[in-house]
């Protein structure tokens, strides 16, 4: 492959002007990836004024931030930041790039791998380097989540995968690290951007983003029908955190899919965890083991969850949970 292609690069995505946390999560697995070919990490802001996130990219382990800065950028269009990506990577050729599969990330990836001619592999849970070839190693669930796949994409550049949010974790900051920002020319008029962001109305499903939640009381088959999820979400307004649910929950209608936990949901790395009537599918598992500290509380001192758990409160969640919240509201 030809070394034409260096470096690696981030898109660090950002809303209303505020870097998403999958920005610094990339950022920081980007370092680690770029550091095992010896290479530089770029992050790549696109926005408008958008240019006072990029200190936060160089502190979190990005070497050069390229800001795309421009009136036309301030709303996610699909053709306005394909366009500028795609003129980024054919002036610079990066070697690979990440991209995080968020709702923007799953549009924008495969335009810019489409008209570039690269591959991608979307969904990523885990990056490496192959020590021998030094091609990217990007593994994702297939076949529905029954086996891992892990694809290298040998002969095309850049190498590019849009990677799960949650999966990695945000590095710590060092303050003094320092960066290049450059702003780059954005060659973009009006009339490039076919449809227009005429009004953003957020749903009540996208106010709440499990996986940027601190808090997360999660409710399963245990919790018996959709009434019963009341007294989580009791429970979490009163610890300020949200609710979440495993596949089962969200199959029996109580919870909606945008808050199911697992493999096939949301992987999510909150500082509690507290899985009420879950059993621990390891589908389960895989979305919830990296929480910082995890309570369960189930009828079933056996069940799997209880041996994750930090603090396993074996009983009838509808005794404990109702119980705890008038603990925590008298705090
Ligand atoms: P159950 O396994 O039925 O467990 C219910 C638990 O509640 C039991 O442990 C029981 O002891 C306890 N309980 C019952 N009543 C009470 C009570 N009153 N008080 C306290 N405890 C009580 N699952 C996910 O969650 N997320 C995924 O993303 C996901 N992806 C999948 C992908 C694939 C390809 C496959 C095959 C499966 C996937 N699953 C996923 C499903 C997974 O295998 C399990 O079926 C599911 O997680 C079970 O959900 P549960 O723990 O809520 O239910």
């Amino acid at each position: 492959m030809s070394k034409e292609y260096k470096g690696v690069w981030v898109f660090a995505e950002q809303r209303d002007g505020k870097l998403q946390k999958i920005a610094l999560e990339l950022t920081g697995k980007g370092r680690e990836i770029a550091d095992k070919l010896g290479e530089s990490l770029t992050a790549v802001l696109l926005g408008h004024n958008v240019s006072n996130q990029a200190k936060l990219l160089i502190e979190s382990g990005a070497d050069r931030v390229l800001v795309a800065d421009d009136p036309l950028l301030k709303e996610y269009t699909t053709d306005g930041y394909t366009k500028v990506i795609c003129d980024l990577i054919n002036e610079r050729k990066p070697e690979i790039m990440f991209i995080g599969a968020t709702y923007i990330g799953r549009d924008l990836g495969p335009r810019v791998a489409g008209r570039i001619h690269t591959g991608l592999t979307a969904d990523c849970t885990a990056l490496d380097i192959d020590g021998e070839t030094k091609n990217l190693l990007m593994t994702r669930p297939a076949f529905g989540g029954n086996l891992m796949a892990t694809i290298e994409c040998s002969n095309y550049r850049p190498q590019m995968s849009t990677v799960r949010p949650g999966v990695f974790s945000v590095p710590d900051t060092n303050a003094g690290r320092t960066g290049e920002v450059e702003n780059v020319n954005v060659n973009l008029a009006d009339k490039d951007i076919r449809a227009k962001v005429v009004e953003i109305v957020k749903s009540v499903k996208e106010i709440v983003d499990i996986t940027e939640a601190q808090i997360i009381v999660s409710g399963g088959r245990g919790v018996g029908n959709q009434e019963g999820f009341s007294i989580l979400r009791e429970l979490a307004e009163a610890l300020g955190g949200t609710v979440g649910g495993s596949r089962a929950a969200v199959d029996s209608g109580w919870i909606e899919k945008n808050f199911q936990v697992g493999q096939t949901g949301k992987t999510v790395r909150p500082k509690l965890y507290i899985a009420c009537g879950i059993s621990g599918a390891i589908q389960h598992l895989a979305g919830m083991q990296e929480s910082d500290y995890i309570i369960a509380i189930n009828k079933n001192g056996d069940a799997p969850i209880m041996g994750v758990a930090d603090l396993a409160v074996v009983g009838d969640l509808y005794k404990v949970v109702p119980e705890l919240t008038r603990e925590v509201q008298a705090l």
